[in-house]
């Protein structure tokens, strides 16, 4: 498999190329050259499979040559180690529960992937692979813990300050070794600004072999496609789903989006925003208009401009009207969100942290009049994304709920750490100076 730029100028390249360079040299994000089909006999056994064999073979013909069968196997079986369970909230909503991983964010299975990918592709060199990440939350955290203390790469994540739960910013500033926070005085598009300066500066890139861990990364977002696949496992109704997702970047979307282009049954896609409604506006006017961020309570997904969403039109080839019909986006208020985490917990006694909340909400809004005890087989239902666990947040749903939520063994000890991070301005001269000085490279 080959990965061409949607910039169209650079050269088409490997796997390993594109994980390597992150973004082609022209600034285009690289996308799949052709889109494999997943078998009617895969779908028709996918109940007997194992996570491990759904993996590997949803995942190999994106690899190709780069990485040998047995290394992706066990580059697989490291990467799904936990739990994705569908669980069922009322007749009509599902929550597909990502945040069984070591950050408790869906994050996980992209980070855990690419880190293992680079490890192996880093056999070989003397160079260090200078990872630079972005994150308005989780990425931080899910980058970390899959990177730290894979040999030959060191990783440099840029966070907005005081913009980050309290969980969120232990998990990025406490792992110390390969790992440096750099608390950025500023919001995440700033921070996203600054790493795009860097890989685009000759300077930084004469002395340091960059990549980018961000949901560009295909390595981080094409095993994304898994939770689809793994959600469809466990359905219980004969009807395809409807997804709802919580949207930031569109890296999770687009990836269910290439999973049902390669054959997996879905019967609509719901892109589910907060505030930053780019996509819900654009869908209704026809016109893409980046804006400022706006803060909300579902903070990994306040993003102004989202990088993903290029690829989502390439899928559907620029048409907009093939892509809407099995696509919607919706934009949620924090007031509603709120009051979604507490009518469900009051009403089915399910947790939704604040991203859960709003797929759950959009989800809903979209089955529409189907009155929730009549949904189902016959009159529709869905899966929603339950990308984060509620602890995350614990402020905004401990007030929404009126119930103080358990604290989960692996996040316990992170309480006992030193924050550990590097404070700056939103300045990528600033930025630029402190990282030729670093002793990073
Ligand atoms: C990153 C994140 C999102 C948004 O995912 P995208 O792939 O950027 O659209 C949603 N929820 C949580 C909890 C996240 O961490």
């Amino acid at each position: 498999m080959k990965f061409y730029s949607l910039n169209n100028i650079s050269p088409e390249v490997t796997f390993e190329e594109a994980t390597i360079k992150g973004q082609a040299p022209d600034k285009g994000l690289y996308f799949p050259s052709s889109i494999p089909t997943v078998s009617k006999n895969f779908f028709d056994t996918i109940k007997n499979k194992t996570k491990e064999e759904i993996g590997v073979e949803v995942m190999q013909p994106y690899v190709g040559e780069s990485i040998p069968t047995t290394v992706l196997q066990e580059i697989i079986h490291e990467t799904v180690n936990f739990d994705f369970p569908l669980v069922k909230v009322n007749e009509g909503a599902f929550a597909l529960e990502l945040f069984h991983g070591p950050t408790l964010a869906f994050k996980d299975v992209g980070a855990r992937f690419m880190s293992r990918c680079l490890g192996y592709f880093n056999r070989n060199k003397n160079q260090k692979t200078t990872v630079l990440v972005a994150t308005s939350g989780d990425t931080g955290g899910a980058v970390a813990n899959g990177f730290l203390g894979v040999d030959g790469v060191e990783v440099i994540i840029l966070y907005p300050s005081k913009k980050v739960s309290p969980v969120q910013e232990l998990q990025l500033t406490t792992l110390g070794k390969n790992i440096t926070a750099i608390e950025v005085e500023g919001s995440f598009d700033d921070c996203q600004a600054i790493v795009k300066q860097a890989f685009a500066d000759a300077d930084l890139n004469t002395i340091f072999s960059l990549t980018s861990a961000n949901s560009i990364n295909v390595a981080r977002w094409l095993p994304q496609q898994l939770y689809y696949f793994y959600a469809y496992q466990q359905w219980p109704y004969q009807q395809p789903p409807v997804f709802s997702v919580p949207s930031g970047n569109f890296g999770n979307i687009c990836a269910g989006i290439l999973a049902y282009i390669s054959g997996l049954p879905v019967k609509h896609f719901i892109a589910a925003c907060n505030s930053n409604d780019v996509v819900p506006a654009f869908l209704r006017t026809g016109i893409y208009q980046p804006k400022k961020t706006i803060p909300t309570i579902s903070n990994a997904m306040d993003v102004g401009n989202p990088s993903n969403f290029i690829r989502i039109l390439e899928l559907f080839h620029q048409q907009l009207k093939d892509l809407k019909k099995v696509f919607s986006s919706y934009s949620v208020s924090d007031e509603t969100t709120t009051a979604t985490i507490s009518d469900v917990f009051q009403q089915y006694q399910y947790t939704l942290d604040p991203h859960g909340a709003v797929g759950y909400y959009a989800l809903i809004d979209f089955l529409g009049d189907v009155v929730i005890s009549k949904a189902g087989e016959e009159n529709g239902a869905g899966i929603f994304l339950e990308t984060a666990h509620p602890v995350k947040f614990p402020e905004t749903v401990e007030a929404a709920t009126g119930n103080k939520i358990a604290i989960p063994d692996s996040v316990q000890h992170l309480f006992h750490q030193q924050k550990k991070s590097i404070y700056m301005n939103a300045s990528f001269d600033d930025f630029k100076e402190w990282m030729m000085h670093s002793g990073i490279s």
